[in-house]
């Protein structure tokens, strides 16, 4: 579908980080995914081509400057090949640069922010825990000021990119109970009383690593508080806005990817004396996919349009992300009717795709959470 709002600067990085997935990582995405790894080089290559570089400045080895529509570009793209475990695995590094960027001291900021962004070391957002990631002003784990220092305490779970990590934004209590006692730190793998384990045998995600991160008494420098003590929630709040739009727009890129391989098999499948495109069922199946690749890409480019502006849509912004996973469940489930036995078989892209689904869904706000933010949004 025809973008309004496309120019010659975003068409080229799409075109740059299509040719990098159908080159680098889709003749490989298999391997990988019964593997359970990826290879590290894939961070920095594509940390060279400036993925992780919107909103960080030049000096910290960013962009110096951002565009959503790119943001939402590089994600479609790299979910194009189904098999997200390496979406996620650059996904997790991504989601928190925006808090080292904007909350790390100066002095983390000038050490470490380059290396991230340039795929060279890894880092992740450690919010989710044990007892629930939905709601997020009720995490237990806690940082009590000692001195110079916080001594952290509790567990952290599900962490994209948690085992290979080397540096952890954590969300701990600073405070009382609630949204108002929340802070983000910067915590450093190595920091005595950091431990961590693998969660392993997952649905989805295969090529990716998630961790149980465990704090024990752990101590990390006061200046290792990002922005003000118990203002984390906001921050945390503030930051979700680019992980959802990156999540509709990876189901975005799946979706289309459903839709061509359905349109290839049914052209060449033949069934009952015509090939399966000739059926009016299947031609219904192709028209309602293809009707909403249609109405979340123009959705997605809207809220982009908004954001560029110089607004954070929170309603459409939670719109956008339960309607994109709804749709990409439709799909994945079309194109696999479609694809018959076929699209069953590992190997096949439809396979990958539909086995991503849900952690679309569940991720980063779930569905349900998604709605009640949106209809809190129209102050009900
Ligand atoms: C593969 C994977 C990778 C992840 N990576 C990260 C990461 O890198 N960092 C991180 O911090 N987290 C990460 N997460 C965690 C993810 O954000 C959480 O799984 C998600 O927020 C949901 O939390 P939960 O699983 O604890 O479910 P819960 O919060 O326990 O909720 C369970 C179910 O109940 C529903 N529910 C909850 N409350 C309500 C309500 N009020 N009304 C109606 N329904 C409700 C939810 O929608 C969900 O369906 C990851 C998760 C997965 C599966």
């Amino acid at each position: 579908m025809q973008n309004p709002f496309e120019t010659e600067e975003r068409q080229a990085f799409r075109e740059t980080i299509r040719r990098y997935v159908e080159t680098e990582i889709t003749p490989n995405i298999d391997e990988w995914d019964e593997a359970g790894d990826f290879p590290w080089r894939i961070h920095e290559e594509l940390g060279a081509m400036g993925f992780f570089g919107f909103g960080v400045s030049d000096a910290h080895g960013g962009l110096g400057f951002d565009d959503a529509f790119m943001r939402a570009a590089a994600s479609e793209e790299m979910a194009r090949a189904g098999g997200t475990g390496v979406w996620a695995g650059v996904g997790g590094r991504g989601i928190s640069i925006g808090p080292l960027e904007h909350f790390a001291s100066e002095e983390i900021r000038d050490r470490v922010l380059e290396d991230v962004v340039l795929g060279r070391k890894g880092s992740c957002l450690a919010i989710t825990e044990p007892g629930g990631g939905s709601d997020v002003a009720s995490l237990k784990t806690t940082a009590v000021r000692d001195g110079d220092e916080y001594v952290v305490n509790g567990s952290k779970t599900f962490i994209t990119g948690g085992m290979k990590g080397d540096y952890f934004v954590v969300g701990a209590r600073t405070g009382g109970p609630g949204l108002t006692g929340i802070s983000l730190f910067f915590v450093e793998y190595g920091t005595p009383g950091f431990t961590r384990t693998p969660l392993e045998r997952k649905m989805g995600w295969w090529s990716s690593d998630q961790a149980t991160l465990y704090f024990d008494n752990c101590r990390v420098p006061a200046g290792n508080l990002m922005g003000e003590e118990n203002t984390g929630f906001i921050a945390i709040m503030e930051n979700f806005n680019f992980e959802r739009l990156s999540l509709a727009a990876g189901a975005l890129g799946m979706m289309k990817t459903c839709l061509e391989e359905s349109i290839a098999w049914a052209q060449e499948r033949v069934t009952f004396g015509k090939p399966l495109i000739k059926h009016q069922v299947i031609r219904h199946k192709i028209a309602d996919m293809s009707a909403k690749v249609d109405q979340i890409e123009a959705y997605l480019n809207v809220v982009c349009w908004q954001i560029n502006e110089g607004d954070m849509p929170v309603a459409e912004i939670s719109k956008l992300k339960f309607s994109a996973t709804k749709a990409l469940e439709f799909c994945a489930s079309e194109a696999m009717q479609i694809l018959g036995g076929a699209g069953y078989l590992r190997g096949n892209p439809v396979e990958r795709i539909y086995r991503e689904v849900k952690v679309f869904a569940i991720g980063g706000g779930s569905e349900e959470i998604m709605r009640d933010l949106s209809v809190r949004q129209m102050g009900l």
